[in-house]
């Protein structure tokens, strides 16, 4: 307690809000090993603000991702060579984005050696800390900086010609706040580091190549290997031959999609780099978490996925459908309120999606909370499998359950069979299914020698949606945040009152809470 005051007037004492925006980002991964049963998790304490400090007058500003919980006993006690970790990593899939993000593990020990002490590939990505259980005031946030430092490219400054060593210095000697404080880097340390592939510009459109690499990428979640075989057809409007499944399945929906990216023409990126910028203005300072996340950009064309905005990993993916009706708004209304009120405010809906899965966690606590869903698991089921539309933003499609009047109610989005092939809107179709709990499991109802599980009609709930304010998405809890927040956010940039509607009341509440 008396540490947590005795920060805060440090902080003050440095004139930082945190809630600048910068151009550059680089986005901290976490993983916390813990003993093999998930228990015993070692220290991971980021003070953000204070691993911002030395960074923020060259531009730049960490965003630190939800942690990830690796159950691991003998590597979270330095049993087991670093190498050999990395390597169990990489076969594993523990990694997000290699080479691009910054993946950092916190053991008890690195390689036998007891905490505190650190251990950064230079230059790399992944780095190992071990904190101390009782540390000197700044010593958690520095051991993050150096080791991360050594990742961006810089060595300790007694081996760099360029850099003086005898004042204070993240990669030299010194008290630990003095090490970090605003001009803890050099110049020329900047120039270096700001050229590691680590270092991402905040705001950017992909240019092809690099769209694709976005786009097929899953080192936030599997999609490809998921998709049935209608959906494929679906989202990419033409027919898929009925015996390709597995591996030739994916093949193919990898190949659709990628050539579905497109490059933006000089005007799309002009307007979409300026509605961003203005919509991070109005978010930075109740929101800086979603404003501070890497907002990229891909553009596919517009009859793929039915010309649907959407997310994957860390991009936001917009047809060029609806690109044309942002520079269309710029073109007829300029810089103006009216502009970004009009079709550009999906990108933020989408980000948010971006947002929704690099922290999981926080926002199952408002999906619990205010909106009321169950976190269950609903068991697999041959039919849904088979006829469901994922919606990518939200595929944790078997996990919220709609408890309503007694009852739990599990509500999909699913093409509709007599559709061959199936189309992207036209064959979408609301179920609603009544489940029954059996343990901790839910399970969809069957009629005896029925076609398909028990499909209620969608009115049955109706009292139900009715509680949120959206015209759709209520069959996923990301879609109603993004909706109420979206709309919120129209009426703030049109200078309207807030909505007096208690759910988006309670939402907007949670968001100025949680997304700081
Ligand atoms: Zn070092
Ligand atoms: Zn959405």
């Amino acid at each position: 307690m008396i540490r947590g005051l005795v920060f805060a007037g440090l902080l003050a004492a440095h004139t930082v809000s945190g809630h600048e925006l910068t151009g550059h980002t680089v986005l901290l991964q976490p993983i916390v090993l813990t003993d093999d049963a998930g228990d015993g998790a070692a220290k991971a304490t980021l003070p953000e603000e204070l691993i911002d400090l030395p960074f923020r007058r060259w531009d730049l500003d960490f965003q630190i991702l939800e942690p990830v919980e690796w159950s691991r006993r003998a590597f979270r006690d330095g049993e087991i060579d670093v190498d050999v970790i990395v390597k169990a990593a990489r076969e594993e899939g523990v990694f997000r984005q290699p080479r691009r993000i910054a993946n950092m593990f916190f053991a008890r020990k690195i390689n036998g050696r007891a905490a505190p002490n650190g251990l950064g590939q230079e230059p790399g990505w992944v780095t190992f800390i071990a904190q101390g259980g009782d540390p000197p005031l700044g010593q958690d946030a520095f051991v993050v900086v150096h080791e991360v430092t050594h990742n961006l490219g810089l060595s300790h400054t007694v081996d760099d010609a360029e850099v003086p060593s005898d004042i204070p210095n993240v990669m030299g000697d010194g008290d630990f706040l003095d090490r970090i404080r605003e001009d803890g880097i050099t110049r020329h340390q900047a120039a270096t580091i700001l050229k590691s592939p680590l270092v991402r510009e905040t705001v950017k459109c992909l240019e092809v190549e690099e769209g694709r690499r976005a786009y097929l990428g899953e080192s936030f979640e599997d999609y490809y290997t998921e998709l049935n075989r209608r959906e494929v057809e679906a989202m990419t409007r033409n027919a898929v031959g009925k015996d390709l499944k597995g591996e030739a399945l994916e093949k193919e929906a990898r190949e659709r999609f990628g050539n579905a990216v497109m490059g933006f023409t000089p005007e799309e990126r002009e307007v979409l780099l300026w509605m961003v910028g203005e919509y991070r203005k109005l978010l930075v300072e109740d929101f800086p978490l979603l404003a501070n996340q890497p907002w990229q950009v891909v553009k596919v064309k517009s009859d793929h996925c039915g010309g649907f905005c959407h997310t994957r990993g860390l991009s936001v993916v917009i047809a060029e459908g609806a690109l044309n009706r942002m520079v269309n708004d710029y073109r007829r209304h300029g810089k103006s309120k009216t502009a970004l009120a009009g079709a550009g405010t999906i990108i933020v809906h989408e980000q948010i999606h971006v947002l929704q899965r690099c922290f999981p966690r926080k926002f199952s606590g408002l999906y619990t909370g205010a909106y009321g869903l169950v976190d269950g698991k609903v068991g697999h089921d041959e039919w849904v499998a088979r006829n469901e539309i994922q919606n990518p933003d939200g595929l944790e499609g078997n996990r919220w359950i709609v408890d309503y009047e007694g009852n739990y109610y599990w509500l999909k989005t699913i093409l509709d069979e007599k559709d061959d092939p199936a189309m992207m809107p036209a064959s979408f179709q609301e179920a609603i299914m009544p489940l029954r709990k059996t343990g901790e499991t839910y399970r969809v109802i069957w009629k005896k020698g029925g076609k398909k599980p028990q499909l209620v009609n969608p009115n049955l709930i109706r009292d139900w949606k009715k509680q949120f304010p959206i015209r759709a998405g209520h069959d996923h809890p990301n879609e109603i945040f993004a909706y109420l927040f979206q709309a919120e956010l129209t009426r703030k940039i049109m200078g309207e009152e807030p909505s007096g509607d208690p759910m988006t009341k309670k939402t907007m509440a949670w968001a100025r809470k949680e997304l700081r």
